[in-house]
């Protein structure tokens, strides 16, 4: 089987880094600043620089199976996505977190269906959005229900950790719950005070997490929205 990796290192070192190469060295010097913490799910198909615009120095990212955010238990375990909302937050003192969600999870799915008997750590793992799941059959609706359901928990789930309800409650950081469907090319923004999602091209904004201070709030309608009033 031909090596390809080694070719396309040697191609990013010689043809794509001489033109970031200035970017690098900047943010080798000044250190990185990124504003937003994002926990998106490991699927290869989220593809969160494409999604925002981004680049190098942008986004401190963390991605787990499911896009999850364990509790904040006081186990001090070797947890992963707990140390870096830990470190985003009191380190990095990022503006602002997202959670983002998609179509098609495999994560979610499997809350459904199961998983191999040998992923003991995963079928634990999974257990990080079992309270999202519908008492229904699965469907493609039930699916992207429950999608959106799981984010809205681990914004839930955020608020438990003592740094990031400080700072939200200061009005310091904000919390984004997003559902990006792959095949529409849309992230849908949960909306705090219609309780729905709501896809970007129709949003006032880039949603807020459940706990946005009220008075920062926008106060007009949001279009496009469905669910419960404020
Ligand atoms: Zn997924």
């Amino acid at each position: 089987m031909p090596d390809d990796l080694i070719q396309r290192l040697r191609r990013f070192r010689d043809q794509t880094f001489p033109g970031v190469q200035d970017t690098f060295e900047h943010l080798v010097k000044d250190g990185q600043h990124p504003t937003i913490l994002f926990i998106g799910c490991s699927d290869s198909r989220l593809v969160p620089y494409m999604l925002t615009g981004t680049g190098p120095g942008d986004l401190f990212l963390v991605r787990n199976v499911g896009a999850f955010v364990p509790p904040h238990d006081g186990s001090a375990g070797y947890h992963g996505t707990a140390a870096a909302i830990e470190f985003a937050v009191l380190n990095l003192h990022v503006a602002r977190i997202i959670v983002c969600g998609h179509s098609h999870c495999g994560g979610i799915r499997a809350l459904y269906e199961g998983v191999p008997a040998q992923a003991t750590n995963l079928a634990a793992w999974l257990e990080l959005g079992r309270e999202a799941v519908l008492p229904v059959q699965l469907s493609p609706e039930a699916l992207r229900r429950t999608e959106q359901r799981a984010v809205v928990l681990q914004l839930e789930r955020l608020m438990g950790y003592p740094m990031v309800r400080e700072q939200v409650e200061a009005g310091q950081l904000t919390l984004h719950g997003w559902h990006y469907v792959i095949e529409d090319g849309e992230v849908h923004v949960f909306d705090v005070r219609s309780g729905g999602f709501v896809a970007a091209s129709q949003s006032e904004h880039s949603g807020t997490g459940p706990y946005l201070r009220f008075d920062e709030a926008p106060t007009d309608d949001v279009p496009g929205s469905s669910g419960r009033g404020p």
